[in-house]
């Protein structure tokens, strides 16, 4: 808990002139806490292991915004997929929406890195360390002393090796696994830039779970900020049931009590990891941690009341009213989300592999040979490699056709666009006399003789 008493009107962590007050949340144990755990704990190692996995030799994960490459799982996504990757995004955040209306902040409470390296990693080493919140409360008031020093040294080394670690990882995400090894086994002097880059990250992280803490919640987090137009009162929240618990009051030994189950212990407050005080109804801090719940359920069952006074419920529910699952606003999100999701599969689907359009250059018909025994004309050939893959393409036409071009077969690179000059030649005694006639060009796979694309072009040539 802060120096201050939560309210509803400012930040419990801010006090006049915007100090900072330190919370010392304290320790708790419950069902929800032990769920969360598990749960952190197989994220924990998802995330660290994940970007060490490759599929078809390119990391399982990787938003590479540099190299601007991103693969999900086998799937690889370069600039040209620009409106794939933009489909896909926008169907997410609206399916954030749709979870977020439904199930309130969900994420931030079980999988948000934030909370999740926060509360089941680097609080946990301060209070191994330093003890339960009266005594973290107690040291830091303390003049510096051995003890003390030994304490705090130990802790923040803890948090840089954990910190760093982290930093290192999610640079893995965004940079590369192999990148990021390079960069920590080679001389600095080799590489300052990225040096100082991963230096910087590293710092940040530290900085981020040792000071800046549930601040990052409160002021810095955009999804944190979004809440009050995300929810409504059919979302489920995380809240303290006032017609049971209210009026509240002390319990005295040997009370029949007449009073509301709320014994006023402040234990929930004590708790909570951003410092408010749940039972002045949904506000903005609240991370939906669960951390009251398990708190308030433990004096229930002290005072032989049935728990869930603070629970996952609705403000509908807490009302009295039935909570709707389907409403119009959740439908909107479903449908949007569906139609983005649909469009970026259909893109992804029908528009990745290659593409090949065949073009006149401007100005140009038809040329013919020194003896003006041939007539030719000039394409050009434009192929767009939407694939991880080099394509090598030969390029045909029927007889008695005859092709020149400088490249055939004809290899192009993955995820890029080549371009191939292609003439078309006839005898001239051969040429329809109207000067016009069609021809059919065919590309073809080399390695496995597929035909890959065939159009038709016009022909020009002298009328007779
Ligand atoms: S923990 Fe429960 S009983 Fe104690 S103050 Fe909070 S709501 Fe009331
Ligand atoms: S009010 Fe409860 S659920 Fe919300 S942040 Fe505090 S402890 Fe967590």
């Amino acid at each position: 808990m802060s120096g201050q008493a939560p309210t509803r009107e400012k930040m419990t962590t801010i006090g006049q002139g915007g100090k900072r007050f330190w919370l010392y949340p304290a320790k708790f144990s419950g069902a929800w806490l032990n769920r969360r755990r598990l749960t952190a704990v197989v994220l924990i190692i998802f995330f660290f292991l994940l970007p060490w996995l490759k599929i078809n030799g390119t990391q399982a994960v990787l938003l590479d915004i540099a190299e601007r490459k991103f693969a999900f799982f086998g799937l690889v996504l370069w600039p040209q997929d620009f409106a794939i990757l933009w489909f896909f995004a926008a169907g997410s955040a609206i399916l954030i929406l749709f979870l977020t209306a439904q199930w309130g902040r969900l994420w931030c409470g079980w999988a948000c890195p934030q909370t999740v390296f926060l509360e089941h990693v680097f609080r946990r080493i301060e209070i191994m360390i330093e003890g339960d919140a009266r005594q973290r409360r107690k040291l830091d008031a303390a003049p510096m002393s051995a003890g003390k020093f030994g304490k705090k040294a130990l802790k923040y080394l803890l948090f840089i090796i954990v910190s760093s670690h982290f930093a290192n990882t999610v640079l893995c995400y965004f940079v590369g696994t192999d990148q990021v090894l390079q960069m920590t086994f080679n001389d600095p002097r080799e590489n300052w830039g990225w040096f100082t880059f991963m230096a910087f990250f590293n710092f940040m992280f530290f900085v981020d779970f040792a000071w800046f803490r549930e601040q990052f919640c409160l002021i810095a987090c955009p999804y944190g900020r979004f809440q009050s137009v995300l929810l409504d009162s059919d979302s489920m929240i995380v809240g303290y049931d006032y017609n049971r618990g209210e009026p509240r009051g002390k319990m005295r030994k040997n009370e029949t009590r007449t009073a509301g189950d709320c014994i006023d212990c402040n234990r929930c407050v004590a708790v909570c990891p951003t410092g408010i005080d749940i039972r002045q109804g949904l506000q903005m801090e609240c991370i939906n941690c669960t951390a009251c719940m398990d708190a308030c359920d433990e004096i229930m069952f002290k005072v032989n009341k049935p728990p869930k006074l603070i629970r996952y419920t609705s403000i509908a529910d807490l009302e009295g009213r039935l909570r709707r699952f389907l409403r119009p606003r959740v439908l909107v999100y479903v449908i949007l989300a569906a139609a983005l999701y649909g469009v970026g599969t259909y893109l992804f689907l029908f528009n990745r592999g290659l593409k090949f359009q065949i073009v006149r250059p401007p100005g140009q018909s038809f040329t013919t040979s020194e003896s003006e025994a041939v007539v030719s004309n000039h394409f050009e050939v434009k192929a767009t490699n939407r694939s991880d893959q080099v394509w090598t393409v030969v390029v045909e036409v029927e007889e008695p056709l005859m092709l020149t071009t400088p490249l055939n077969p004809w290899p192009i690179p993955a995820e890029e666009t080549a371009t191939l000059p292609i003439f078309v030649r006839k005898q001239k005694s051969q040429f329809q006399s109207s000067g016009k006639e069609r021809a059919l060009v065919t590309f073809r796979d080399k390695e496995h003789g597929e035909v890959l694309y065939q159009t038709e072009v016009i022909l020009m040539g002298p009328a007779q």
